[in-house]
């Protein structure tokens, strides 16, 4: 045979992914830890990660569990998904069993094989978390997006709902809804759930109820939209957010039984890819989710730190005409600063993109820009996680405080970070 001459394969042509890259969270992530690696002072506000460690008796949970071996179960280890049923009656009051819960590697996986097996339109309300959209576009289907106001702090009105789904009411839909959410920190009371419910019971929208910084509310008084409509809804959680685990990736779907079907699909699908979580996380897991006296001081420790950072921030940032909604829960916030576009403007700077650009390089306050959550380029909003700082240690200091109120110097001392990060920000919008 003669030689065929060597041709080079066609590159980047064939890709389902073509015009996305990796998600705006992990890049972020990296820059920053490039520009470290290089010398340089970084405040890390952009990748949303819990700075708290793991709880002691969980971690002992996975010593325990190291020799667990076997793969176990597509649908997850039936002792916790007993355990996570009870959890959410304990917390939700909602009838749940072990039948209805899907364990995944994260619940980021689970939300994207959710929309592989449904055929159905996406509703996004904005601004929403940076994966939901990009998944959609992977798999090929359609996303609406939903503005919603800064007034309405942020949320999806049952108005704008039920205007989307009325010109064609028998289409198949699936609604985002995350609360507290990521990337503003609001979230939905009650009330509001209760009429969302009624919406999306009168066109029958499966809502994927994205829960995963729940039992991070504030208050600790987290409503879950299950309690109102159980027949449509899909609770997705995890541990990665109230239990420091984002890097053991284990996330968890609760389905009514109405919605088993759904679970079936998700479990074909699982079954075929990541045939089922890591045994030794889901084990520990168990531990985690049981719950206690420890785990209950230390959510308790956890909202109180983020309660009072939140509130520092904010009047922060507030104190330079940075408007920022009033926070409910989770660790963001989303700065708006649009008083100063003017003066942006004659910097050339006219987008949420270049501000966080600009800030990094002159402040080195990393940020992500509203763009990334849905927003429209020139709309200048940006979202800060305000996680830069050692959980462990200040959980430890935490206890000094126990009546007595914390100041600002708990902060100062204790998140030094977080200090100098706004102070340099809010310096930097004066100083334009
Ligand atoms: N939803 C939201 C709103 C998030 O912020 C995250 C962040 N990781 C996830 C889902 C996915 O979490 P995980 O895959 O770690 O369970
Ligand atoms: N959810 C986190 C964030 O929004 C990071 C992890 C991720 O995106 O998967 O920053």
């Amino acid at each position: 045979m003669g030689k065929i001459a060597k041709k080079p394969l066609p590159v980047n042509l064939n890709l389902n992914v073509r015009g996305l890259s990796q998600s705006a969270t992990l890049a972020i992530n990296e820059k920053s830890r490039q520009l470290i690696q290089a010398g340089r002072k970084v405040y890390k506000f952009g990748l949303g990660q819990s700075p708290f460690p793991v709880p002691e008796p969980v971690v002992e949970a996975l010593r325990q569990h190291a020799h667990e071996k076997d793969y176990l179960s597509v649908y997850g280890l039936l002792a916790l998904r007993e355990a996570i049923a009870e959890f959410n009656k304990r917390t939700q009051l909602i009838n749940s069993s072990a039948e209805d819960i899907l364990i995944g590697p994260g619940s980021k996986e689970l939300i994207f094989i959710l929309q592989l097996v449904y055929y159905g339109d996406l509703l996004i309300p904005t601004p929403s978390w940076v994966s939901y959209s990009p998944q959609a576009r992977i798999i090929g289907r359609h996303v609406q997006w939903i503005a919603t106001r800064a007034e309405d702090g942020y949320r999806l009105t049952p108005e704008k709902l039920d205007l989307i789904c009325r010109s064609d009411p028998n289409r198949p839909r699936v609604v985002i809804l995350n609360y507290p959410s990521n990337p503003t920190g609001c979230t939905y009371p009650a009330e509001k759930l209760k009429q969302l419910a009624q919406v999306a019971r009168k066109y029958q929208v499966v809502v994927v109820s994205d829960e995963i910084y729940g039992m991070i509310h504030h208050q600790g008084q987290h409503v879950s939209m299950a309690r109102f409509y159980p027949e449509g809804t899909i609770i997705s959680s995890g541990l990665s957010k109230w239990c420091g685990a984002g890097g053991w990736r284990l996330g968890t779907f609760s389905f009514p039984p109405e919605l088993h079907w759904l679970r079936e699909a998700m479990a074909t699908v699982a079954s075929e890819t990541y045939t089922s979580t890591s045994a030794p996380i889901q084990y520990a897991a168990i531990t985690a989710f049981k719950g206690g006296a420890y785990i209950d001081k230390y959510l308790e420790d956890s909202r109180r730190i983020l309660r009072f950072l939140a509130k520092v921030i904010r009047k922060k940032l507030q104190a330079s005409n940075i408007e920022t909604p009033a926070v409910n829960g989770a660790f963001y916030l989303f700065p708006d600063f649009s008083y100063y576009r003017e003066k942006l403007k004659a910097r050339n700077i006219l987008t949420s993109a270049e501000i966080c650009d600009a800030l990094l390089d002159e402040t080195g306050v990393a940020m992500l820009p509203g763009i990334d959550f849905g927003h429209q380029p020139d709309e200048l909003v940006a979202r800060m996680a305000y996680v830069d700082f050692d959980g462990r240690r200040v959980l430890e200091q935490l206890q000094a405080y126990d009546d007595k109120k914390l100041d600002e110097d708990f902060v100062k001392q204790n998140c030094p970070a977080i200090w100098d990060g706004v102070k340099g920000l809010t310096e930097w919008f004066k100083a334009l």
